[in-house]
């Protein structure tokens, strides 16, 4: 039904392609969205938003709890004190809070300070002996393009062949990598660094049976460590971390290392975490345009945190609230409707509340939803520098907003996966704008510790952040046409496709992939070079039609629809498995697995491609631009 609409509009709209223009540059921020992001902008001053910052960071914000509810009742209140339609969600995550973690050296005086994790597994007094592992970076690496399994790198092959017998050929092929993993059967592993949501996943692979991780800093800062993302399902919840860990500040760590210099130590490891269903609370503030039926963009940031967690994030949920209000109040400049959405779960549940809203309003993400702006961390004491992480498409459009209001040049990075990006399934083009203290200013040692605290936020670097937030966001909701670059995504896809091709030699070809982006260069190229019309609802669509086959592969490793570990953000992770052909002989278990999840990545490539190329032919054949 959408889509009869849609080519009924598209034909209707008589506007001729102008003649093509090739290698045409990124979209500018047009005229329209700059006089939305200069009336947004007046309207967001230093005390108002230290003001909301104040009202959010007075509360603790473990997600599920009292302070996080009153926070939230203060944003549903200044939205709702504003005449701004809201609506509360309230459902049930599978969230975890770290609560208590214990060190007994055994026969010796010291019991080192310690913290455990979100989504560590408990335990009441494990011992163990204690085994130096080093860095995070002597851990051995998971193998990548297993799914919903991890396993150490060259593991599964190992074990098929143990399993199957002597299959000839290679059968006996185990990766070398395997030789060297030290084996930690039973003990309880130290290792110095912060842990990745992977790395206790890594030590129990190992054999350990619990952990201790040495902060390089004298501090202790509260993470998460599990490979799910959101709540899990059937699909995954085996990956919920088994491994106890807790962790210590630098000089308990170097206090243990110490007395293992002198003989075997072992230790009694107690964790307690608070693991299973909590109800979750989501505010979404919806800002109409004029246009009843007008796409829309999702702007999100966490609302919980750790401790009362003001630059993490009280201070982006204040630059949040004050641009819903300015927005509103400016709504009838829009063109596309805007979402805000403050996401909780985020660090109790791995993103579980912006996957729970990925998950449940999937079919409108998808049908009507055009871009996703994430927020985090912003408005940070002595932030000097200015970065992004967008997908291609909106590259552009960040590095416009920073050079255009602060002179800076920079070079957007692709995606991370390190807040709630959970929206590379619905295949949204996303753009985070960042502003940092660097290392040398003191750096931000302050996150996740109880030390984030009020005095950490600059309000007039708040202000110049959330400036920047109102112009990416004004251009996205008031330009005519949807400031998408469709050039630089599909360059960036055919960059992507001659890197892996360069990893696999003349072991695996990916040419007709390339061919096909090519093309479709060509056609996109095309509609770039034509958009000079009015846009509209049916143009938005179109270019995202154009836009979702190229994002999923290019960022997300599997299913559109059940999120990956997110270990991986190199572009086209489901190619990772190239690089098993670097490591083994061709005639080995492993290197024929990975061949087998190669074709059918590179089936799934070219599909991505025709489907966006068959979306660029019906906009161009429209002539709807
Ligand atoms: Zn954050």
């Amino acid at each position: 039904m959408l889509s009869a609409r849609r080519s009924a509009l598209l034909a209707a709209l008589l506007i001729l392609l102008t003649p093509m223009v090739s290698g045409c540059s990124a979209p500018s921020l047009d005229t329209h969205g700059s006089e939305l992001a200069e009336s947004v902008r007046s309207l967001v001053t230093p005390s108002g938003l230290e003001e909301q910052l104040v009202a959010i960071a007075q509360y603790e914000r473990p997600s599920g709890s009292e302070g996080e509810n009153a926070a939230i009742d203060h944003i549903v209140a200044v939205l709702r004190g504003d005449g701004i339609p809201v609506d509360i969600y309230t459902f049930q995550a599978y969230a975890s809070d770290p609560v208590s973690a214990t060190i007994e050296v055994v026969g010796a005086d010291l019991e080192p300070e310690a913290i455990t994790y979100s989504f560590s597994a408990a335990a009441e007094r494990l011992e163990g002996r204690l085994v130096d592992v080093g860095t995070l970076d002597d851990l051995p690496d998971l193998e990548t393009g297993t799914g919903e399994r991890l396993v150490l790198r060259g593991d599964a092959a190992g074990r098929a062949s143990a399993a199957g017998g002597s299959r000839g050929g290679g059968s006996t092929q185990v990766a070398p990598t395997r030789a060297d993993v030290p084996d930690l059967a039973g003990a309880i592993a130290l290792i110095e660094g912060n842990p990745g949501t992977a790395s206790v996943d890594q030590l129990a692979l190992m054999g350990a049976v619990g952990a201790i991780f040495i902060n390089s800093e004298e501090r202790l800062n509260d993470l998460i460590v599990t490979t799910t993302w959101g709540t899990p399902s059937l699909r995954n919840y085996h990956r919920l971390p088994t491994l106890p860990a807790a962790h210590v500040k630098n000089s308990d760590g170097e206090a243990l290392r110490s007395l293992m210099s002198r003989g075997t130590v072992r230790v009694r490891l107690t964790t307690e975490v608070d693991t299973g269903w909590k109800e979750h609370r989501l505010v979404v503030a919806r800002i109409p345009p004029p246009d009843p039926d007008a796409t829309y963009v999702v702007f999100g940031g966490h609302i919980d945190a750790w401790y009362h967690g003001a630059c993490d994030e009280a201070a982006s949920n204040a630059a949040m609230l004050e641009l819903a209000r300015a927005f509103y109040h400016h709504r009838a400049l829009l063109r596309r409707g805007l979402v805000v959405a403050w996401w909780p779960g985020h660090s109790n549940a791995r993103y579980g509340g912006s996957t729970w809203y990925a998950d449940n309003f999937f079919d409108d993400l998808r049908s009507r939803a055009v871009a996703y702006v994430n927020v985090d961390g912003i408005g940070q004491r002595d932030a000097k520098r200015f970065s992004a992480n967008a997908s291609a498409a909106l590259a552009g459009l960040a590095e416009s907003v920073v050079r255009q209001r602060t002179g800076e040049e920079i070079r957007p990075r692709r995606p991370g996966r390190n807040s709630d990006q959970s929206f590379n399934g619905v295949g949204l083009p996303l753009m985070q704008l960042n502003h940092n203290r660097l290392a040398e200013d003191g750096g931000y040692w302050w996150w996740h510790t109880p030390d984030d605290t009020l005095d950490k936020v600059d309000p007039e670097v708040l202000k110049v952040d959330a400036d920047l937030y109102a112009d990416g966001l004004a251009a996205l909701l008031a330009d005519p046409i949807l400031p998408v670059d469709l050039v630089a995504q599909v360059e960036a896809l055919g960059a992507a496709i001659e890197r892996r091709q360069a990893e696999a030699g003349e072991r695996f070809d990916l040419g007709e992939a390339r061919r096909r982006q090519v093309h479709l260069r060509e056609l996109v190229d095309r509609i770039q070079g034509s958009l000079t019309g009015g846009g509209g609802v049916q143009v938005d669509l179109a270019l995202v039609d154009v836009l979702r086959p190229l994002h999923r592969v290019m960022y997300s490793p599997s299913s559109p629809f059940h999120p990956d570990p997110g270990l991986d953000s190199r572009p086209l992770p489901g190619f990772s498995a190239l690089g098993v052909f670097a490591e083994e002989d061709p005639a080995s278990d492993r290197y024929r697995f990975a061949e087998v999840s190669l074709i059918r990545e590179r089936n799934r490539l070219l599909e991505a491609l025709d489907r966006s190329t068959a979306a660029a032919e019906r906009l161009l054949a429209s002539g709807g631009l």
